[in-house]
């Protein structure tokens, strides 16, 4: 051991503990993307100089030869894992097959061998002898045709890897570029250290391992500290250009960090916008920005109108990026285009509001030739009982019951005409209404005045229950009497010999009064249980025939309903009777007299 030397080997010294540090952190960062091809740089770095420290601590010429043959282990290694190294970090992985490894190892291996056999060829180095007449002892040697062949080999090595990650960085965006840079200077240290060696051979140490592990430690802080191939700038960028949707990615300054040819395309921008701020670069489009301020993932759709004034509809999607430790890294943005399905839209919406008028030229229809039909039959009405009261003046008995027929036929028809046009009102919008306020006591006289001979008719009971002093309520009472006696026209019709029950209450606080009108009757089957309301549903068409109707009270009574911000609602299983229970709010809602009003505005309009 010689302490004397100790000046000159302290770096190599010093160099191979940080060479060791790199290793063991790289080892155990070996999980993370581009981690692993640094094992091997780093371990024939490490081999490098710890070999090159042993040797010049020793003194003996045969115990120091031995430990250069030792570094010449680490020195095959490191152009090769160099080139390894390039390769895998730009992506270009499939050239990394076995077969390929196995040729680039071939000339390594040989060195080797010529390195460890040297003494009966001298081949690599024609002398080597150890000059200790200076302070420091220097070796004096004459390179052979072997060393030339594995120096020439290694800077192929090592240039090819320098070429790499050049066009690498030509064909990365600007950020990353910074990175890379970084990484080409660290690379550039040892050939400059290199060079200077074999020009000068004769200085007491090679520095050029500690020049390998300036690069090492660039490389290894390109990679674990900025993160730089967890990104994976060339794979990653081939697989998002190639996407059709618009791809931007943003780091947590809202700077772009990368941009594909869809995004770029659309915007009709350059990549000269990557590394900006996405406020500067997109500042066009303030509404894009104003969506990026949410820290959630957001999702909008978004209308830009291009260079060629067209405008292109997007839905775009934006995700916060956060790192292990939660915080937040980025934003992806996402940017669908989705013109086609808009103008499909549009187009369906139009087909809507057309068939929409349609209806409603329909219902205008109907009402306006409903109207025009009561009016003569007005007239077969008033003439049938005239001629009615005549015959049996006259005494001619025996054509009076036809002639009551006439009129029974006729108010019917008169009945199902008022329905249809009652109906066709309500759909053509144009059914009004009268609020004022009224005694529900007298609206209740009056609907049992008028239902009373119908319930009798099939020998049923009307008990009413009507609280004293229920009050007043605000509504249209015409259209209340109209569902009431809808409600109990249908309880008579279809309960014999039973009771029907109307009972009135009211509930202060909820604000609403209820109806509720129950018969012990038929009751109603399932299968039209949900269609009830629905205009021309009967339980059966037969009943018609026997009962009469037209299936659209109920119809009707609901619509009637809605619009006076009332709700109707049934219970019922077929045989044990049906109960309708019909709200209605004390005061009229406010949006059921607009709705009055637009009506009533539209009509004068039209
Ligand atoms: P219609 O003019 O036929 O009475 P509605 O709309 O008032 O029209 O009633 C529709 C159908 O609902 C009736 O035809 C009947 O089948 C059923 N229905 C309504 N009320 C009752 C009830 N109280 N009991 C049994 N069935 C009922």
């Amino acid at each position: 051991m010689n302490w004397k030397h100790t000046p000159i080997i302290l770096p190599l010294f010093i160099a191979s503990f940080v060479a060791i540090y790199v290793l063991v952190y790289t080892w155990r960062r070996r999980n993370m993307r581009g981690a692993r091809p640094l094992l091997p740089l780093t371990f024939g770095i490490l081999i490098w100089l710890v070999a090159s420290t042993i040797e010049g601590m020793l003194i003996d010429e045969a115990a120091r030869l031995l430990w250069i043959n030792i570094q010449y282990i680490g020195i095959v290694i490191v152009p090769t894992a160099w080139l390894i190294f390039s390769l895998s970090f730009t992506g270009r992985r499939d050239l990394l097959s076995r077969r390929n490894i196995a040729l680039l190892l071939l000339m390594p291996l040989l060195t080797l061998a010529m390195v460890w056999t040297n003494a009966w060829h001298h081949f690599f180095r024609i002398s080597l002898e150890l000059d200790t007449s200076g302070v420091y002892p220097i070796w004096i040697w004459n390179p052979g045709p072997g060393f030339w062949l594995h120096t020439l080999y290694s800077y192929i090595l090592l240039f090819c890897g320098f070429v790499i990650l050049v066009q690498a960085y030509r064909q990365s965006s600007r950020l990353f570029r910074r990175q890379i840079i970084v990484i080409l200077l660290g690379a550039a240290v040892p050939w400059l250290a290199n060079i200077i060696f074999i020009i000068f051979p004769a200085t007491p140490v090679d520095y050029t391992p500690i020049a390998f592990l300036i690069s090492g430690l660039a490389i290894a802080w390109g990679i674990f500290k900025v993160g730089l191939v967890e990104v994976q700038p060339i794979i990653h960028k081939q697989v998002i250009d190639e996407m059709q949707d618009g791809v931007l990615i943003l780091d947590e300054k809202n700077r772009i960090l990368e941009a594909n040819t869809a995004v770029l395309n659309v915007l009709g921008v350059t990549d000269t916008i990557i590394g900006q701020p996405i406020a500067k670069a997109l500042a066009r489009w303030p509404e894009l920005i104003t969506e990026l301020h949410g820290a959630a993932f957001t999702q909008a759709e978004l209308s830009l109108p291009l260079d060629n004034q067209e405008i292109h509809h997007y839905q775009i999607s934006i995700t916060p990026l956060h790192d292990k430790k939660g915080l937040k890294t980025g934003q992806l943005i996402m940017a669908h285009e989705i013109t086609h399905l808009k103008e499909i839209e549009t187009s369906l919406m139009e087909a809507a509001e057309a068939a929409e008028a349609a209806s409603r030229a329909k219902s205008t229809f109907l009402a306006t030739m409903s109207h025009e039909l009561r009016t003569p039959l007005t007239a077969i009405i008033g003439y049938s009982e005239l001629i009615e009261e005549k015959s049996e003046m006259l005494g001619y008995e025996k054509i009076v019951p036809q002639l009551r027929q006439i009129g029974i036929a006729a108010h019917s028809l008169n009945y199902i005409i008022g329905n249809i046009l009652d109906l066709s009102k309500i759909e053509a919008e144009r059914m009004e209404l009268a609020f004022g306020e009224f005694p529900v006591a007298e609206l209740i006289a009056e609907v049992v005045n008028s239902v009373q001979p119908q319930i009798e008719q099939n020998s049923n009971v009307l008990s009413v229950n009507l609280p004293e002093k229920i009050g007043v309520l605000n509504s249209d009472k015409a259209k209340l009497r109209q569902i009431l006696l809808n409600l109990l026209g249908n309880a008579a019709k279809f309960t014999r010999a039973g009771k029907i029950d109307l009972s009135v209450s009211r509930d202060s606080e909820s604000g609403y009064f209820e109806f509720t009108v129950s018969d012990n009757g038929e009751g109603i089957p399932d299968k039209i249980k949900t269609t009830l309301f629905e205009p021309f549903v009967q339980a059966d068409a037969s009943f018609t025939r026997v009962h009469g109707g037209s299936g659209l009270g109920l119809a009707i009574s609901q619509r009637f309903c809605h619009m006076l911000g009332g709700s109707i609602a049934v219970e019922s299983a077929l045989g044990q009777g049906a109960t309708f229970v019909v709200k209605m709010p004390i005061q009229p809602p406010e949006d059921a007299i607009v709705k009055v009003d637009s009506a009533v505005l539209r009509r004068q309009q039209t």
